[in-house]
């Protein structure tokens, strides 16, 4: 039997620092191709941005296509001193895993691929199952999921179903599942001014009030009320740079930088359009660059949503409610392919020190994941 437990141990071992392999896709790919999946390593390459690795295994050539998706990359430790259990020694203390990832996300991976493996012993399920596991979710994502999707589609492969094992439980394994996420845009304002001094401020031009007439705009917008399933948007301004270190020069530009998480109501060329609309109005000259983080995805309420929630009743014995809420993660770009869902171990450690999962839970994790393979290929 695969122990859930020991395989998070060896993945924690594994230095995953994003853009670093670190040796935990080498050890799924040895692991998954021994139990019959044909492996393909993927490693991408894009300007400005590192290397990646990848990986895509898949058992069987029929459908119904399962795939669990996830990330072996990690965030880096930080203050290293600072951890009372070794970051990357997967020790166990206290009843819980300790080391960096174990709830983000290689916990989750630990519980879907020993699911797999124990289930693929005793069923041979009528359709395929497949693992795409990115090694570059926590850096830019530029050569992951995405690109590994695009060649999945060049093949002709299709996916019907994908399960993201990102920790979406808030407090107890279970509480949670996400069906959605909402998309992200960055826009970086600026306004011109004339520089001079602030004793003659009728020879300069002070683009501070201008810029701050324009940031007042934006902050007032009400840019929804929310949607069925959805919070209502938002947005934050998070910087304005001056630059300026001398108190008797009007400086010569202002600049101030916003974050908007938008709901299924807006793409990002939507949003933009709508909040250029806004500025405009306002009659002040200035100019705006958006970098577009993502898109929201949406997989409303049904048979997948229903089929995960039985899972996590019949053995963890609560209702998962289902969630849009969070940042956003792979499956903005997986729900162009597929419907996509997100359910995972418990998060409240992600990116922390001394980040750890209890032992139970990824035991618990592994027996919901291999009731939801029993119900899907049963439903097939
Ligand atoms: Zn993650």
């Amino acid at each position: 039997m695969t122990d859930p437990v020991a395989l998070l141990q060896e993945l924690i071992r594994c230095k995953s620092v994003t853009p670093e392999e670190g040796g935990a896709l080498n050890y799924l790919e040895k692991l998954l191709a021994a139990h019959g999946f044909t492996c393909h390593r993927l490693k991408f390459s894009d300007q400005d941005t590192p290397d990646v690795d990848n990986l895509y295994a898949r058992r069987g050539t029929a459908a119904p296509h399962l795939c669990f998706a996830g990330h072996t990359d990690v965030v880096p430790v930080g203050d290293a001193a600072a951890w009372r259990h070794a970051p990357f020694g997967g020790e166990i203390a206290d009843g819980h895993v300790f080391g960096r990832g174990a709830c983000d996300m290689k916990g989750s991976i630990a519980a879907f691929v020993a699911a797999a493996l124990e289930f693929l012993k005793q069923h041979q399920p009528a359709g395929s199952l497949s693992f795409l596991l990115t090694g570059d979710e926590e850096g830019p994502a530029i050569n992951g999921t995405r690109k590994v999707l695009e060649w999945l589609a060049a093949r002709g492969e299709k996916i019907d179903f994908c399960i993201v094992g990102e920790p979406t439980s808030r407090e107890t394994l279970g509480d949670m599942v996400k069906i959605g996420r909402r998309g992200t845009l960055t826009g970086k304002i600026a306004v011109q001014g004339v520089q001079g001094h602030v004793a003659y401020p009728h020879l300069a031009d002070n683009p501070i009030p201008k810029l701050l007439t324009l940031l007042k705009t934006l902050d007032d917008m009400e840019l929804d009320k929310g949607t069925a399933h959805f919070q209502p948007s938002n947005l934050e301004i998070v910087n304005i740079d001056i630059g300026n270190s001398a108190d008797n020069v009007i400086p010569a530009a202002a600049r101030a930088t916003f974050n908007v998480r938008f709901n299924d109501q807006y793409s990002g060329a939507s949003l933009e359009k709508k909040l250029r609309a806004a500025l405009d109005s306002v009659g002040i000259p200035y100019q705006l660059k958006v970098k577009a983080g993502g898109e929201s995805f949406y997989t409303p309420p049904g048979k997948y949503s229903e089929l995960l929630q039985s899972a996590i009743k019949k053995v963890a014995g609560l209702t998962a409610e289902l969630s849009t809420t969070g940042g956003t993660s792979d499956a903005r770009f997986i729900k162009q392919y597929c419907p996509v869902i997100e359910f995972g171990i418990v998060g409240k450690t992600a990116h922390k020190t001394d980040e750890c999962v209890a032992v139970k839970d990824v035991a618990a994790l592994t027996e919901i994941y291999r009731e939801i393979l029993k119900a899907y290929y049963a439903g097939a």
